[in-house]
């Protein structure tokens, strides 16, 4: 008979085997997914057990069954979307969250939780030039870090025009505006849906042609309705070509004009890490709430995104709860004070595992190696006959397109070619690109975020585009 003790240190260790397995083998692992949905649902779809299984066994099968339906986002040569890896450290870190299972609400309910997000609250505003007066709340990504700041950004504007949204709810309410570019991520929108701010008041104001919101626009949006309640978006890093609006001009006329800045700094804010693309964000910590990701580019395993707000007191009222069978601290955090969750994963211990394994030159050189490489990336396989780079990336995003090179050969027909490269650059496993429809056209994204990237998988990646472009010419 085995005991429950016994039964549980099977099941752990069994789980760290399968977890250095996997990884081990990410560099001869095909990177994209080998199983089809169909046989996914066959494996899984297992009829629910009337009497329960062993733990090793579910571990094992589990395992099993999702062979060939993980994608090797976790490896090096993954480039599609924006995913991050995990750093050893933040990997081990997330393991022991499991592990001491802590509901990270409350200080009394979970007080070194509490302490760490506090600490790393610290850390992450240093690193990121953020005022150190700011509030923060550890959340589950950048979309909620969305939700936190501009749930705290409704209640302001609103409040200086002497309405309480907290108790009277939006019907009624002064209608809030959102001035943004049109390259604005659509987690903002849907935080604005969310919120109920409504789409219709949103304004997506043209850019220039890197990209960036042309502050005369801004200008002028905001002298129409002066007396609108007014929200502004920037962005810092889009995820096309990783463009960065201009901070300095555009929070300064947001500010004159009384609006609340809110920057989505996905990606971008980690570039104030490394100094040589500090200036990219200049003026940005000048605005009144900045949200940012742990699990893209810090390489913290999901989930994990970051809301500062530099307003406390907006940010407390709109998230702050009280019940009396709660017990609240009043020297420590109590981190339902600060996010839109109440029970809660201790989501902190993983971030401070992996700023403390990186240091301040960890992340610069974990934020300019990626920069370099997606340079490379972009530009060698731009490079190829064939092919174009469209975005030659600032910061660790770019565009390439594909040319079908038959005489006369029109856009769409270019569109399904850069697809169908995209495709036999997938199938051949050797590296996983996605695409996107950029100014009208298909491209090609090439985005890295991931500590494990190397020069020799860059070659690989590169190698694999080029067999992939001459496979597609034959067809
Ligand atoms: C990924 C991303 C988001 C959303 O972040 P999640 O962590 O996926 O919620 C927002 N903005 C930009 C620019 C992004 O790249």
């Amino acid at each position: 008979m085995t005991s429950d003790r016994e039964r549980q240190h099977l099941a752990l260790t069994r789980a760290a085997q399968l977890s250095s397995s996997y990884l081990d083998a990410l560099d001869t692992a095909p990177v994209g997914a080998t199983a089809s949905l169909a046989q996914l649902r066959e494996r899984l779809a297992l009829p629910l057990s009337d009497t329960g299984v062993d733990p090793v066994t579910v571990i094992d099968d589990l395992a099993r069954a999702v062979d060939g339906g993980l994608l090797g986002s976790a490896g090096g040569r993954f480039y599609g979307w924006v995913i991050g890896g995990g750093l050893p450290s933040a990997l081990a870190a997330d393991w022991l969250t499991g592990t001491w299972d802590q509901n990270a609400g409350l200080y009394a309910c979970a007080p070194a939780a509490a302490v760490v997000e506090e600490v790393c609250g610290a850390w992450l505003k240093e690193l990121l030039g953020l005022p150190a007066t700011a509030s923060f709340a550890l959340v589950t990504g950048c979309q909620m870090a969305h939700v936190t700041c501009l749930a705290a950004a409704r209640h302001a504007v609103l409040q200086r025009a002497g309405w309480d949204v907290h108790r009277d709810g939006l019907s009624g309410s002064p209608r809030i505006r959102v001035l943004t570019s049109q390259e604005v991520h659509g987690t903002c929108t849907r935080a604005i849906k969310i919120l109920g701010l409504g789409t219709a008041n949103m304004e997506t104001l043209p850019t220039d042609d890197t990209s960036r919101l042309r502050p005369e626009a801004l200008r002028e949006a905001l002298a129409r309705e002066r007396d609108r309640p007014t929200i502004v978006i920037l962005q810092a890093g889009d995820v096309n070509c990783g463009a960065f609006d201009p901070f300095e001009a555009s929070i300064r006329l947001a500010h004159a004009a009384g609006a609340w800045v809110h920057v989505d700094g996905a990606m971008g804010l980690w570039c104030h890490a490394a100094p040589e693309l500090r200036p990219l964000l200049a003026g940005a910590d000048q605005a009144d709430s900045w949200a940012t990701d742990g699990h893209k580019w810090l390489n913290v395993p999901y989930d994990s995104g970051y809301a500062f707000v530099a307003h406390p007191d907006a940010h407390r009222a709109s998230m702050s709860h009280r019940a009396s069978y709660l017990v609240h601290a009043d020297d420590a955090r109590d981190e339902l004070d600060w996010t839109p969750e109440h029970s809660r994963r201790a989501r902190g211990f993983a971030t401070y595992a992996a700023l403390r394994e990186l240091g301040r030159a960890g992340v610069a050189d974990l934020v300019t190696r990626c920069c370099r490489f997606a340079h490379e990336l972009a530009t060698r396989i731009g490079a190829l006959p064939g092919a174009r780079t469209i975005c030659v990336p600032q910061i660790n995003q770019g565009l390439v397109r594909f040319y079908d090179r038959r005489t006369g050969a029109n856009d769409e027909e270019h569109d399904s070619r850069t697809d169908a490269v995209i495709a036999a650059i997938n199938a051949s496993g050797e590296a996983f690109f996605t695409g996107t429809t950029w100014r009208g056209i298909r491209c090609m994204r090439t985005s890295v975020s991931n500590w494990r990237t190397t020069t020799s998988d860059i070659d690989r990646a590169v190698a694999a585009a080029g067999r992939a472009i001459a496979q597609v010419a034959l067809r």
